[in-house]
């Protein structure tokens, strides 16, 4: 037995709890991991929440993140005692996942602890962080660096906006975070951001095309938002799309596309392969300092876990949450 949220589903509906589980619940898998730390991502409040059909079998454990210990594994590229960490590949939706003690999963869907992070700092970045460092390298990739303009971020002081700005403001760019809580301006100049908008400027429909001025866009939002993101991305500035925190509509335009020749690149963190979660685990590890992940982050204990996943997705989180799965 171990303790871990368990979502069942059945005539007497849809229920997140914390409980006593058998090991028999954990699925098929070549590496079983003791898991010190989880997290809490906007994927897993509507898993945990069931306001969206994330969950696609039950029981279900969830919990998109996990970072521990190997305790059993008859993968060759893990042994008992390695340090691995643990993003996407549909755990916690088909293939129960981290809010838990003990997790078994597939050997190449981990990767290894970067000896930068701990166990706890890992999961502070989590899959929000891991799925900003892609968008960032996917503007890299595109050839924007810091001189080239200034780079909006959606979303801000959400878990992948957040850390979009640490990076970026790290790597020397010019940040303008916009967000709804603009009362939280100073905590994201603390972060980097050189200015702050409300969301509202962006929310409205969007015409087809608008003032120039990003030289590129991390967008966590969707929706009219991300339409007004590409109707103002400057002549072949970039838009990596990420999130649908306002939905997952794109009532756009192809003006953009065609008149300022300007490329939206879509990021999915679950099923990238290997070779990008590493890329994009050994620039976090590089370029993020773990002691600024501190200001961004909160601790849980497992029982505060499905109250906080309400509050993510009412917007009343900032940053990232951490789980400590033995508390
Ligand atoms: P969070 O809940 O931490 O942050 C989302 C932020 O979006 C909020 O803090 C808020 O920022 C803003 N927001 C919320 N609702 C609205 C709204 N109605 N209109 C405009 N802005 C809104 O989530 P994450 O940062 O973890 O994830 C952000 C998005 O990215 C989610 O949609 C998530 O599903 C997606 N995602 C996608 C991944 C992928 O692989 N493609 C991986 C990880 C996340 P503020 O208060 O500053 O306005």
């Amino acid at each position: 037995m171990f303790k871990g949220i368990l979502i069942t589903k059945d005539e007497t509906g849809y229920n997140s709890q914390l409980q006593e589980i058998d090991s028999s619940v954990l699925p098929e898998g070549e590496v079983t991991v003791r898991v010190e730390w989880s997290t809490l991502n906007y994927k897993d409040s509507l898993a945990i929440t069931g306001k969206s059909p994330v969950v696609r079998c039950f029981p279900m454990i969830p919990g998109i993140d996990f970072a521990g210990t190997v305790i059993e594994s008859s993968s060759p590229l893990w042994k008992v005692g390695d340090a691995v960490v643990h993003n996407g590949w549909g755990v916690g939706e088909t293939h129960c996942g981290g809010l838990a003690q003990l997790a078994r999963v597939k050997g190449e869907w981990l990767v290894p602890l970067a000896p930068e992070f701990s166990a706890r700092q890992a999961m502070a970045i989590g899959t929000a962080g891991y799925t900003a460092m892609l968008c960032v390298l996917a503007l890299e990739k595109h050839g924007i660096q810091p001189g080239t303009g200034e780079i909006l971020v959606t979303g801000a002081n959400g878990g992948v906006g957040s850390i979009a700005i640490l990076l970026l403001s790290g790597l020397g760019y010019t940040v303008v975070a916009a967000t709804g809580r603009v009362d939280q301006a100073e905590h994201l100049k603390v972060l980097g951001a050189s200015e702050i908008i409300d969301r509202s400027q962006l929310s409205a429909p969007a015409k087809p095309i608008g003032k120039e001025r990003w030289a590129g866009v991390i967008d966590t939002v969707g929706s009219h938002t991300l339409a007004n993101a590409c109707a103002t991305t400057r002549y072949r500035g970039a838009v990596a799309a990420c999130g649908l925190a306002g939905g997952m509509d794109f009532p756009s335009s192809v003006a953009p596309f065609i008149l300022r020749g300007i490329t939206l690149y879509g990021i999915d963190s679950v099923m990238a392969p290997p070779r990008v979660r590493q890329e994009a685990w050994a620039r976090l590890a590089s370029d993020l300092d773990p002691a600024r992940l501190e200001a961004i982050t909160q601790e849980i204990g497992m029982a505060e876990v499905c109250s906080v996943a309400t509050d993510l997705l009412e917007g009343k989180v900032r940053g990232r949450v951490v789980v400590d799965v033995n508390r």
